[in-house]
């Protein structure tokens, strides 16, 4: 089996000309983990992949791999090999000579590159196709080629810029899967950047949530989900509400935040700190409906859509100052009493269910 790496990225930045890319990040991924880099489009991740990658220069900071600073590395000596967005297959070779052109360009004999080429394909269940162009596979196919491109070099990280996204609906499903059983049995360290959160809660041990040019949190993806660390992770992940509100009272081990209209917050138990914000998320699931809510823990708000999604019901809940709130039932509960749009509703959640949200370092 080939090692894996711990990649260390240290205080990295990268500015193209006017534009910060990347703002002084830094991010340890231990040897063997599955990280995904999450966000929306232009927050950085394609950049910063590329640095480790070694296709970019880095502005400033460091990149080590294992122990080495690979900063002035040339892609093909720093133990990482990368799988584009595009596959990038060579369309007039055949999947041997796609699979052992790196080989080739190491120098090694036809005889061997193409055992070892021929091994790989077998490894990605391809080997009946072997002979075959890669216009003449499916797409499914073609993203196991470029795996088995990339894998071929038996790098001890492998870097993937969206994978999945060239595949069909349900073939980025299975191939989803794949991707994670591979990982697991290789034992290397995956790199991926999606700006999926279903394909990061999927697939990451450690997801890192990025926007414009920061991290906003690094997390295991239970973590990211059950505790999102600041405004812009919870409304990215789509499963908490938001409420902004003002910083009224602090003390060694409690803070009271004011909600909008009156509403009291207090947080026991929280010791109060530098980067705290005075925005408390709530997550949709834990939002209840029709019960009349505890001072500071809930509000009445009038129903403004309703989404049926099958299994569950989706409900918009608005009230003036406040963001527009996301409740989500279970169907039985909404049909045993349902509610129209336009509806007067109680909502209110658990003291424990309510986080007070930071901001970014
Ligand atoms: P996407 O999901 O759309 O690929 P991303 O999160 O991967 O986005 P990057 O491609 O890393 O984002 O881009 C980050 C920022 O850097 C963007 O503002 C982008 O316009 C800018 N940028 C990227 N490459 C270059 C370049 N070669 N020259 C100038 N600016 C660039």
């Amino acid at each position: 089996m080939t090692k894996a790496a711990d990649i260390d990225i240290a205080a990295v930045s990268k500015v193209y000309g006017n534009t910060t890319a990347v703002h002084a990040i830094s991010l340890k991924i231990p040897a063997a983990t599955y990280c995904c880099l999450l966000g929306p489009s232009g927050c950085g991740k394609t950049t910063t992949l590329r640095m480790i990658a070694g296709h970019e220069n880095i502005t400033t900071g460091d990149i080590l791999l294992g122990n080495t600073i690979v900063n002035d590395l040339p892609p093909a000596s720093r133990g990482t090999a990368m799988m584009f967005q595009s596959y990038a297959l060579f369309p007039h070779l055949d999947l041997v000579d796609n699979v052992a052109f790196s080989l080739k360009m190491k120098g090694m004999a036809k005889d061997e590159r193409r055992r070892e080429a021929l091994e790989m394909l077998k490894l990605m269940q391809l080997e009946p196709y072997a002979t075959r162009r890669p216009a003449q596979l499916s797409g499914g196919q073609q993203q196991r080629v470029a795996l088995a491109r990339a894998l071929i070099t038996k790098p001890e990280a492998l870097l993937l810029d969206e994978p999945l996204s060239a595949l069909d609906p349900f073939l980025k499903i299975r191939m989803r899967a794949e991707l994670k059983k591979l990982q697991t049995s290789l034992g290397i360290t995956f790199v991926h950047v999606t700006h999926s959160q279903e394909e990061a809660m999927a697939l990451a041990d450690i997801i890192v949530v990025m926007n414009d040019g920061r991290i906003e949190q690094a997390a295991p993806p239970r973590k990211i989900f059950e505790k999102p660390a600041t405004a812009f992770v919870a409304r990215f992940m789509g499963n908490h509400n938001i409420i902004t509100g003002r910083l009224v009272g602090k003390s060694d081990d409690e803070v009271t935040i004011e909600l909008p209209g009156g509403m009291r917050f207090f947080a026991p138990g929280l010791v109060p700190h530098a980067e705290m914000t005075a925005d408390i998320a709530v997550r949709i699931d834990h939002v209840r409906v029709g019960e009349s809510p505890m001072a500071g823990f809930g509000f009445t708000g009038i129903v403004s859509n309703i989404e049926d999604l099958g299994a569950t019901v989706k409900i918009t809940v608005s009230a003036p100052g406040l963001e527009d709130f996301t409740v989500v039932m279970g169907d039985a509960a909404f049909f045993a009493e349902p509610f129209k749009i336009g509806d007067a509703v109680p909502l209110s959640w658990s003291p424990s269910d309510a986080i007070v949200l930071g901001r970014v370092k």
